[in-house]
Parts: C-alpha cells; sequence; structure tokens
C-alpha cells in the first residue's frame, strides 16, 4: 500500500511458517546422540506444527487475554473458577496430544525422556505459561504412581492426550492436570515454616483422608483437577493429595482469594488459596512431606532448565532472523563485525544450554546407573541455577538486536524478557539451587567424583583444566562452601557444557565455546568472544544455529 507521507521499508518479516526442529541442528545431533533417534520424525511434524503463524499466534493471544478469577457465579453461589481465553486451552490441547505431560512414565522405552525433553523445548518456544500445569502433571505422576489404590482411580485421566477444561470430579473427565502447593506467606525456599494444618478424619498415615486448614500464597493453575499439597499433621510436615472435587462429587473447600499480578508468565494463572476443611489424602510417609515433594520439585526444576534453554533458542533464532534482514550504515546488520560477535556469543551459549537440557533428560532415561543418578541429583539443580539465570541476561540482549522493535508488545521480544526471571525463581530460586548442589554433592560423594572422572576422561585439555580446578574448589575449607556455592556452581555448569560441547558440537565450535568460558576476560557481556579465535569461524557458528530459511525445507 501507498502511503501519504513515506514508504515502509527495512522492517522485517515476522519468522512464522518454519520447522523449528529442522532448523536446529544442535538439537538434531542431540537427539540423535542421546538414543531418541526413532522419534525424529514425531519431532519433525510437531517442529512443523509449532512453527506455524496460526500457532505461533496462540502464545501471543494467551498472554493477551489473561486469565480471570471468577469467585462466584451470576446468583453469588462460590464457584471459584478461573477462565481462559480459547488460546490457552489450544496451547494446553498441543502439549496433552504430545504426551508432553506424562509419555515417559507411560511408556517408558528408550530415549523417551530425551524425546519428551526436545518436545517440550519446541512446544515451549510458543509460548510459556501453558507449560506450568502441564510440567506440574508431568512431575507429581512418579509419586503418584507409588500410590497404588490412589493411582488406579486417575491412571486413565492422568494418562489420556485429551485435554478435558471442565471443572468437574475426576471421576467424570476424560483428562486431569495436577498442581503443587508448597508456598506460604511466611516462607517459599524454607517450607519448614508452613502453618497449614491437616487432621485425620478417621484412620491415619499413607492412604487416609485428611481435612487441611490453612493457605498456600503461591498456588498455580488453580483449575488443576488435584494438587499435592504440604500441611502439617501431628507428626510433622506431610504431603496431600487435595482434589477439587471430593470423590463424593461434591466441591472440595478450596477458595481462591485472588490471582496475582506478574511481571511475565502472564498467561498462567497463579493465585493464593484457602483451605477451610478441605480433603486431602495423604501420600507418601507421614512426616516426610518434604522429602515426598522434593521428588516432585527435582522433576519440575528440570522443566524450568528446559523451558529456559528453550527462551534462548527462541530469542536467539527471532534476533539471527532480524539481523540477516534489517539494514543499518548500508549493509545488513549481520554483517556488522560487532554484531556478529554478539550473535555468534549466544549461538554458543544457547547450543551448550540445549545440550546440557538433553544431557539431564538422558540421565531419566538411565535412572539405574549411579553416574546418571549422580547427574540427575547433583547437575539438575546445578543448571536450573545457571541456564534460568543466564536467560535473564539472554533475552535482554536478543531483545537489544531487535533495538526498538525489541522493546515494544508488538513483537515477541518482550514477552520473552519479562516470563525469563520466573524459573529462576520458582521451584527454587538461585541461591537455594546452589546449596541443594552442595548438599548433593555431600550426600553423594562418589556420584560427584564420577562426574569429575567423566570430564577428566574428554579429549580436550580445557575441560581436564577445569574439572582439575573444581576438584580444587570443592576441597576448599567447609567454612567458605556456602559462601562460594554460586562460584562453584557456575564452575560445575561451565565445566559439564564445555564437556557436551566437545562431545557433542563440531570441533571448531565447540573450542571457540571452551575457550571463551575458561577466559577471564570473556563472558562479563554477550559479544566479547575473541577476534584471533572465532573470526574465521563465524559464519559456520550462525549456519549451524539458524540456517537461512530458503536453505532448508519449510514447514509442511
Ligand atoms: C509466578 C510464580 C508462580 C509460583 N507458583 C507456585 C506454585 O504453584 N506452588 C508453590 O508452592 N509455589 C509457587 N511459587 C513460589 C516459589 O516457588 C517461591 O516464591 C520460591 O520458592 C521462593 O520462595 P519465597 O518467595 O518465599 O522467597 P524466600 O524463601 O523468602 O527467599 C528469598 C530469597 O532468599 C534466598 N534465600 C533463601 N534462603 C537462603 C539461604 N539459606 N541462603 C541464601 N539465600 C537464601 C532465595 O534464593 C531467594 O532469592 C511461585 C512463584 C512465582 C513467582
Amino acid at each position: 500500500m501507498q502511503w501519504p507521507t513515506h514508504d515502509v521499508f527495512n522492517q522485517v518479516p515476522e519468522l512464522q511458517d518454519y520447522n523449528i526442529f529442522t532448523q536446529d541442528e544442535a538439537l538434531n545431533d542431540a537427539v540423535r546422540h542421546f538414543g531418541a533417534e526413532q522419534y525424529l520424525g514425531k519431532l519433525t511434524s510437531s517442529g512443523a506444527i509449532l512453527g506455524r503463524s496460526d500457532t505461533l499466534q496462540l502464545g501471543e493471544l494467551a498472554n493477551k487475554h489473561l486469565p480471570e478469577l471468577k469467585a462466584f457465579s451470576r446468583t453469588g453461589q462460590r464457584i471459584d473458577q478461573v477462565d481462559f481465553h480459547p488460546s490457552w486451552h489450544q496451547l494446553l490441547s498441543l502439549l496433552r496430544t504430545q504426551g508432553l505431560h506424562a509419555a515417559p512414565w507411560e511408556n517408558p522405552e528408550p530415549g523417551a525422556h530425551v524425546a519428551r525433553a526436545a518436545g517440550y523445548f519446541l512446544q515451549s518456544q510458543v509460548e510459556s505459561g501453558s507449560l506450568c500445569p502441564t510440567t506440574m502433571t508431568f512431575a507429581a505422576i512418579p509419586i503418584l504412581q507409588q500410590e497404588s489404590v490412589l493411582f488406579a482411580q486417575i491412571k486413565d485421566q492422568v494418562f489420556s492426550r485429551e485435554h478435558d477444561p471442565r471443572d468437574l470430579p475426576i471421576a467424570q473427565k476424560k483428562s486431569i492436570l495436577i498442581g503443587m502447593g508448597m508456598t506460604e506467606k511466611q516462607g517459599g525456599s524454607d517450607v519448614r515454616t508452613n502453618t497449614t494444618i491437616a487432621r485425620p478424619i478417621g484412620a491415619e498415615g499413607r492412604g487416609n483422608a485428611y481435612l487441611l486448614t490453612g493457605h498456600k500464597w503461591f498456588f498455580s493453575a488453580p483449575m488443576c483437577d488435584a494438587h499435592l499439597v504440604l500441611a502439617k499433621t501431628e507428626n510433622g510436615m506431610s504431603c496431600f493429595f487435595v482434589p477439587r472435587w471430593k470423590f463424593d462429587g461434591s466441591k472440595n473447600a478450596i477458595y481462591i482469594q485472588r490471582l496475582k499480578d506478574k511481571l511475565g508468565n502472564k498467561s498462567n494463572s497463579s493465585s493464593e488459596v484457602e483451605f477451610i476443611d478441605a480433603l486431602g489424602i495423604m501420600i507418601g510417609i507421614e512426616g516426610r512431606g518434604i522429602q515426598t515433594i522434593i521428588e516432585m520439585a527435582n522433576l519440575t526444576r528440570l522443566d524450568c532448565v528446559i523451558g529456559s534453554a528453550a527462551l534462548m533458542r527462541q530469542a536467539l533464532t527471532q534476533a539471527i532472523h532480524h539481523a540477516r534482514h534489517r539494514q543499518t550504515f548500508g549493509k545488513r546488520l549481520i554483517d556488522h563485525p560487532l554484531m556478529r560477535n554478539v550473535l555468534c556469543d549466544l549461538a554458543l551459549e544457547s547450543e551448550a544450554a540445549s545440550h546440557l537440557m538433553l544431557r539431564l533428560a538422558s540421565a531419566l532415561d538411565h535412572s539405574e546407573d549411579p553416574l546418571q543418578r549422580a547427574w540427575k541429583r547433583i547437575i539438575t539443580p546445578a543448571a536450573k541455577f545457571w541456564i534460568c539465570k543466564r536467560a535473564i541476561e539472554f533475552t535482554g540482549e536478543c531483545m537489544e538486536v531487535w533495538g526498538g522493535n525489541g522493546y515494544v508488545e508488538t513483537g515477541p521480544m518482550a514477552r520473552m524478557y519479562r516470563e525469563a526471571p520466573v524459573n529462576s525463581i520458582w521451584e527454587g530460586s538461585g541461591n537455594v539451587m546452589c546449596l541443594d548442589v552442595l548438599r548433593a554433592i555431600e550426600r553423594d560423594p562418589s556420584g560427584m567424583q564420577l562426574i569429575i572422572n567423566e570430564l577428566m576422561s574428554s579429549s580436550s585439555s580445557t575441560v581436564r583444566n577445569m574439572a582439575e580446578s573444581l576438584e580444587a574448589d570443592l576441597k576448599a575449607s567447609p567454612d567458605h562452601q556456602e559462601m562460594n556455592a554460586r562460584r562453584m556452581t557456575q564452575n560445575l555448569v561451565l565445566a559439564v557444557q564445555s564437556h557436551l560441547m566437545v562431545t557433542l558440537a563440531p570441533p571448531s565450535i565447540a573450542e571457540a565455546f571452551c575457550q571463551s568460558r575458561s577466559e577471564r576476560q570473556c563472558g562479563k557481556v554477550f559479544g566479547t568472544l575473541s577476534a584471533s579465535e572465532t573470526g574465521n569461524i563465524q559464519e559456520h557458528i550462525l549456519q549451524r544455529a539458524f540456517p537461512p530459511l530458503h536453505t532448508v525445507t519449510q514447514a509442511t
């Protein structure tokens, strides 16, 4: 169209109608390497659907039309419902159809966790809020599977691939979602301070019914059909399965006080609730509720890593796409040496984050092996600390590549930037994760030694040096270990990421990562790669990160 005052030019076409999976060479390499080659076809199909313009638009819509609390019906009855835009339900349907809430538990075949992580990584690039109930359901399943009587009643609905948003008792539903309620006003990291109490209705202990009275200060996705909730009995903090509807078909006494007004994660409703004699079935051992729910938290932490790695990946692709089209000072942004440095540095960071998240998922596929168990227990909190923090800076840097267009809500960058901090805070904030790494190492020193041995076997002398200094860190005086926990955790993650890059990336790209991440003058901000070490491989890095769209098969 002809505009009366000016021609519109040098604006960037939207990145859409591309295959999110086939465009990601590093992810493809890692899926193969970690034993999920048989899922490549499915991931390719998902990648095509998720990259379509109409799918990408669901993410925008769900974050524009926010969930709304309807505490009362038109006629004054308490209903405690949350209304969502249809896009929210379409996103949940997509997640569910792919089995991202349950598949590896339903069919624990080789590569199932890796495939699920890759699928989750792809969908996360469309929208983040809808991941929350999906993740919580995924993480609750192994705990619920240990409660044979209860699980027999809900198994079909848990595994179902059909999203059912209706607010009905579980027995009347095709599928259910499960959330978690730990955090109270006086403390989230230290849940030992919880004041919610549980009184037995009759028989006491595991599998029996209790009445819960108290509150939760953060209670995300209150429309889940049940939550795993911490409450105190006379014998200590215990874990309860608290359904929205009681098994007799009446509504459970969970009252939503209000929805949180959040910085990001807007599509997802996070609520404050009160329980007034709400029914809860005790799960796990009485008095060991924290240990029970921590099992769940370890899995939600993995999803925080995947979700943040995915945010980084989507921000990176948007940044590279933009830089390939936008011109300044007579040439494309991507052809300016300094911008190339920024983009290459971001690409290295994103690839290392992707490898780490799939490596962690593969540890779940081999949970009998002591090294894999050590990865799961020690590296999960370390990665949660590091990747979720890197995503905050990373999305900000990618936003800047877009200039002013990045800062406004008409594009995708602002939403990603606002979304980034949440993964770092919930499910254990940064410091709590680093302290958890120390605790995990203390409990399993031989597991940590296996990880060090793995690093020491690397073909790269940089990785071996990193492993040596890590060993020295670990031997440091116990008095200083807590104070140094962030430093040690950072070094641990950089060492395992370097090792993964050497294993999975082309040698020159792996070398660029290892060198830059072990040099003191690098890494304070993105874009400080040394010209002598990376100058001649920049095109290779950028091509691998996101090949120009005309050279690959488009979405089908
Ligand atoms: C959007 C959103 C949704 C949420 N949804 C849920 C939900 O569904 N269910 C749920 O149970 N919770 C939920 N949470 C709560 C979240 O898990 C907690 O906010 C988080 O665990 C931190 O607890 P807190 O807010 O009480 O902070 P605090 O425990 O007060 O911690 C504050 C800070 O102190 C640091 N800190 C704590 N202890 C130490 C220490 N010993 N040494 C050094 N530093 C320390 C922490 O790392 C943190 O940075 C949600 C939070 C958000 C933001």
